[in-house]
């Protein structure tokens, strides 16, 4: 026979069992109890029952959990008895108990903590002749008959519109009684408040309000396991990836009374600054409360500090003296236990190195800590914490480096707001915060507009009911991008996070009239001219111009990024077309390009009219002519992006797309075209015509391009090379590294590769001076990486194109895969978005094959990755484990690429 299992772990003065590091068994919250408990903090008594225990609840039911838990839960109480000098239904001086749920992970949704359990018509009077206080014992018991009547008995409201009945009635007696504040009410009140409420209960569920301790003891516990599988709990857990087994804990604790009088609190605290990192204690209190009022926002709550009073008093535009009769600090009005408060919070976190966010209770002047976990913060908050740790000596180098979650290096990267402006400001509406980042701008409606006004030297906000593509330019003239309509994955919305651009979306109480030129929001017009601002991180519209700062890898997310760099193996490039984003790409820390999309300069200024005029020639001949006046325009393009990556590598993929992208679709579009080009509309719809595919992404595209139309590679490696040539004469270093896409067989390649070739040797002989040059492939094709070996033996470099190659290998087609992708991954088809992050099992595969097959003929070949997964953290950490030597990414990415490359360093280690 084995053992029997432990289902009550107990932390008292006595023993405690317990300890942070068992989380899985006892929850966050009863492992830290149990942990503070050790550390010597005071702590009201109490015992975990165990995840376990849910677990068996989950399967078997609540009779045979009872049958499992029960005795090891009477010891426990008789544990607390003793310790307490009271007992557990006692109907003089009842010992009374709080019961509160707690997951590994914090998850709301879970059970609310039920207070003052134990408490009956009896020792409701017994609390009070042994206090002395009848106001606070009927305040307990109304408290508990409202908690337990909600969240044990189920007595909600029934429609959504619906308030809290318990609430409900609080209000009728308040009414009655012409008083404002919960305090106001006195024990008469209370009591009726108490009698009330199990009428209600009565008369709504037919149900008495259980008398018996223990009965309420165990509908409590059980109540909790069961919220582990009720609505709100399953779906938080399957957005979170919390799986079902994990289960919850159960914590019995002794109760602490906030609400024992003026010299009793209850509040909430953060050892640093959650929002700006700060290091600087701060935190709420309410006198005179008990559980979750200082959150519930029934009073307004007081600061814990005195200068965070006072910095709060400033931002309320409240004066000091009113703050000081009004709103006093807990420094000012009850500084012993202040100084017990700093002494807790400094030996937390302290003891966790890391920031906490604290929940406790003071009774008659007596400090009770009641929770402590690591406190969530900002992207910033988290940036500043971690390097102002690693300074003040608690944590060493690579622990900082892994508190900072590299998705959220994404707020540090945009324009913000100055908080003080921000704190000031008059919030106008209110939509989804879509992408990132601070604009503030005068009010478009129209792009071409956006566009005019920018050209002019204005910032605009372009505000639409939602975008289409016809906006493109003018969003991206655009300082910020305010729709009323669409939701995270709107055309704006993904357009705008693309771009890093500042987006608020779906603001739906904007009325926008575009005839007018003018937005409505609550009777209130702006018009078109007029200034707003656009907090793309909160989702906020605020009236007028704002002032904003550009994000700048300075200060400690600077140092971060140092840091990173010390234990990062993989290199981190960038997907720029021009200088300007190459730029940016640098200073964010890029060392190369990975990808630059020749196609994308075709589209610039007249450009579009030379690659018309190519596609539309009837002969060799013809195209080249056209292809002529584009080579300096794209040798142009080349220099600015060797002149900016001076001394990095420049990887240059020449023509991708099919050709019918760069001709128009519309009549009015073609007949503009044909009187341009001064040829007949006829023949642009023919060759619109021909040029049609019913598959395009698999039609006439990448190196095909090139070997039915070579004059076209020879123009985009002459204009490289030449480039390059010029750049190296002006003294600049120039790595060019010509990249061939969509290979699938070893002879495209050569046959590409042949020409680049013959065209250098051209282009040296010219200039009377050499260059070296790469030449190498993207594996974009399933084929490619299959007989990577062969092409290996050829090719110098190798990409890993992995949209083209998500694509090919799902058999999704990445344009339309929205229709069918979100319930795939609903039901866990697929775990996530194959083209956001990295199928590892099946693309991954490939990715791995290819590279040991490329190595195994051409030792050192250069592997790197392109698509958009160069961006993605746990694409990078794969990325890293299968020894890729770089990604290459956005340019806002680059920051997020380089921290979770590192993070992937230091966890292989
Ligand atoms: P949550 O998980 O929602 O934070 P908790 O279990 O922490 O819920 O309980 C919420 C609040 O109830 C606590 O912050 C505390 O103010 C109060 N509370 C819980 N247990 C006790 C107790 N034993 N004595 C006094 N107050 C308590
Ligand atoms: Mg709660
Ligand atoms: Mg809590």
């Amino acid at each position: 026979m084995s053992e029997q299992k432990k289902y009550v772990y107990r932390f008292t003065a006595a023993r405690t069992e317990g300890e942070a590091s068992m989380k899985n068994l006892l929850g966050g919250k009863g492992a830290n109890l149990a942990e503070m408990c050790r550390i010597g903090i005071a702590v009201p008594p109490g015992f975990t029952i165990t995840t376990e225990a849910c677990t068996e609840y989950t399967q078997k039911g609540g009779d045979y959990v009872l049958e499992l838990i029960r005795e090891e839960v009477q010891e426990g109480v008789r544990a607390l008895e003793a310790e307490m000098g009271k007992k557990f239904g006692d109907a003089t001086d009842p010992l009374l108990l709080s019961v509160r749920s707690g997951a590994r992970a914090s998850m709301p949704g879970m059970m609310d903590t039920i207070l003052n359990l134990g408490l009956n018509d009896e020792a409701v009077e017994g609390l009070a002749s042994r206090t002395g206080n009848a106001r606070f014992a009927w305040d307990s018991y109304r408290r508990f008959v409202q908690m337990y009547g909600d969240v044990v008995m189920g007595l909600k409201p029934v429609a959504k519109e619906d308030h809290d009945p318990f609430e409900v009635i609080i209000e009728m007696v308040k009414k009655k009684k012409g008083v404002q504040s919960d305090t106001d009410l006195d024990a008469h009140d209370l009591k009726e408040l108490v009698r009330r409420f199990k009428a209600l209960i009565h008369a709504r569920l037919g149900l008495e309000f259980p008398k018996d301790p223990w009965e309420q003891l165990w509908g409590a516990v059980l109540a909790v396991f069961e919220s582990w599988n009720n609505q709100r709990a399953r779906v938080y857990r399957e957005l979170n990836d919390i799986p079902e087994w994990w289960g919850t804990a159960v914590n019995v604790q002794t109760m602490v009374f906030g609400n024992l009088g003026d010299s009793s609190a209850t509040g909430v605290a953060f050892t640093r600054d959650a929002a700006t990192g700060e290091d600087l204690f701060n935190g709420e209190f309410l006198v005179n409360a008990q559980g979750e009022d200082v959150v519930a926002g029934i009073r307004t709550p007081q600061q814990i500090t005195l200068e965070g009073s006072r910095r709060w008093a400033h931002l309320a535009c409240i004066g000091e003296e009113e703050r000081k009769a009004k709103y006093p600090s807990l420094e000012e009005i009850m500084p012993e236990v202040y100084h017990q408060l700093l002494h807790a919070e400094t030996t937390l976190e302290n003891h966790y190195k890391d920031m906490q966010d604290v929940e406790f209770t003071i009774q008659e002047d007596k400090l009770w800590m009641l929770q402590t976990r690591n406190g969530k913060r900002t992207g910033a908050a988290m940036v500043r914490i971690a390097m102002e740790m690693l300074r003040q000596d608690m944590i060493d180098e690579k622990t900082a480096l892994m508190r900072v979650a590299p998705e959220r290096l994404d707020e540090l990267l945009h324009p913000v707001f100055d908080s003080k402006a921000r704190a000031k400001a008059r919030v106008l509406a209110r939509g989804l915060s879509a992408s990132p980042g601070a604009a503030t701008g005068q009010i478009v409606f129209f792009a071409d507009d956006a566009e005019e006004w920018a050209k002019k030297g204005h910032s605009v906000i372009l505000v639409r009911l939602e975008t289409s593509p016809e906006d493109l330019r003018g969003m991206s003239v655009a300082k910020g991008i305010l729709t009323a309509r669409g939701g995270m994955t709107s055309h704006a919305a993904v357009v705008a996070r693309g771009m890093g651009k500042c987006c608020v979306s779906g603001a739906g109480a904007i009325h926008v009239d575009y005839r007018k030129r003018t937005m409505t929001i609550n009777q209130e017009t702006w018009q078109e001219g007029d200034w707003i601002s656009l907090n793309g991180s909160t989702g906020e519209v605020y009236e007028g111009q704002l002032e904003t700062m550009d994000a700048e890898l300075s200060g400690d997310f600077g140092a971060l990024m140092k840091l990173a760099d010390k234990y990062r193996r993989m290199e981190v490039r960038t997907n720029a077309d021009t200088p300007e984003e190459a730029a940016v790409a640098r200073k964010f820390g890029a060392t190369g390009i990975g990808l630059c999309r020749t196609e994308h300069m075709f589209f610039e200024g007249d450009r579009i009219r030379s690659v018309r005029e190519m596609i539309l020639a009837d002969d060799e001949a013809g195209r080249r002519k056209a292809l002529a006046k584009l080579l300096p325009m794209q040798r142009g393009d080349f220099e600015g992006l060797f002149q900016t990556m001076n001394g990095k590598p420049v990887t240059i993929r020449l023509l991708d797309p099919p050709l019918h992208e760069f001709l128009p679709h519309d009549e009015a579009s073609q007949q503009e075209m044909a009187r341009d080009m001064k040829v007949s509309v006829g023949k642009i719809k023919m060759r619109v015509e021909e040029l049609h595919e019913s598959n395009p992404m698999m039609g006439h595209r990448g190196c095909r391009l090139g070997i039915t139309y070579p004059e076209i590679t020879e123009m985009q490696a002459r204009a490289i090379l030449e480039a390059a040539l010029n750049m190296q004469a002006k003294g600049l270093e120039v790595k060019a590294e010509i990249m061939i896409p969509l290979v699938g067989s070893v002879r495209e390649f050569d046959a590409q590769a042949a020409i680049i070739h013959r065209v250098a040797e051209e282009v040296f002989a010219e200039y009377g001076e050499k260059i070296h040059y790469l030449v190498g492939t993207m594996i974009e094709t399933p084929r490619a990486a299959l007989v990577a070996d062969s092409i290996g033996r050829q090719a110098e470099f190798f990409s890993f194109g992995t949209n083209d190659l998500t694509q090919m290998t799902l058999g999704f087609s990445r344009d339309d895969a929205g229709k069918f992708l979100p319930p795939y991954i609903r039901k866990g088809i697929y775990e996530r978005d194959p083209f956001q992050s990295i199928d590892q099992k099946g693309v991954g595969l490939l990715v791995e094959m290819a590279i040991q097959k490329g190595r195994s003929v051409r030792p050192g070949i250069e592997v790197g990755i392109c698509g958009e997964h160069g961006g993605d953290p746990a694409s990078v950490e794969f990325f890293h484990r299968i020894g890729l030597d770089y990604v290459s990414c956005s340019p806002f990415r680059v920051p997020v690429a380089r921290l979770a490359a590192t993070q992937a360093a230091i966890r292989q280690e």
